[in-house]
């Protein structure tokens, strides 16, 4: 199991390869794959392997969250027509996450409206 690996933890299920992901990229410090619940033509998460809470916890190694983003642009280069991209960090319940393991969406090809979340 990767170092911090939370038996409990969705993600980290995930990135030790308990639960099955359809994966579109992966490296020595993050996984992407595509939601389950798509909300727009492309919809991958971006997600650190090592466990931490949310973008908060992240923060503290910038280099990593620069990675993330910098995937994120990756895989919107590679999955979607015009390489434009949303990308959101739910970050506490009330702002609606609900896997406490960080991780980027990466929502791209959709129509997004002016002004919409
Ligand atoms: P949050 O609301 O925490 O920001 O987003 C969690 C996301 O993870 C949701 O969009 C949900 O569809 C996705 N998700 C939850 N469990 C799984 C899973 O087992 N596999 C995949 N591929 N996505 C998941
Ligand atoms: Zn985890």
């Amino acid at each position: 199991a990767a170092p911090h690996a939370d038996p409990d933890c969705v993600f980290c299920r995930i990135v030790a390869g308990e639960i099955p992901a359809d994966r579109v990229h992966e490296d020595d410090a993050v996984i992407a794959f595509r939601d389950l619940s798509p909300q727009a033509p492309l919809h991958v998460l971006v997600v650190p392997r090592a466990h931490s809470r949310d973008v908060r916890e992240l923060a503290a190694e910038p280099a990593l969250l620069a990675h993330v983003a910098e995937v994120a642009g990756r895989v919107a280069a590679e999955h979607s027509d015009d390489g434009d991209f949303r990308l959101i960090f739910n970050t506490g319940e009330n702002a609606g996450q609900t896997v406490f393991h960080v991780h980027a969406h990466v929502l791209a090809g959709g129509t997004f409206a002016e002004g919409a979340m």
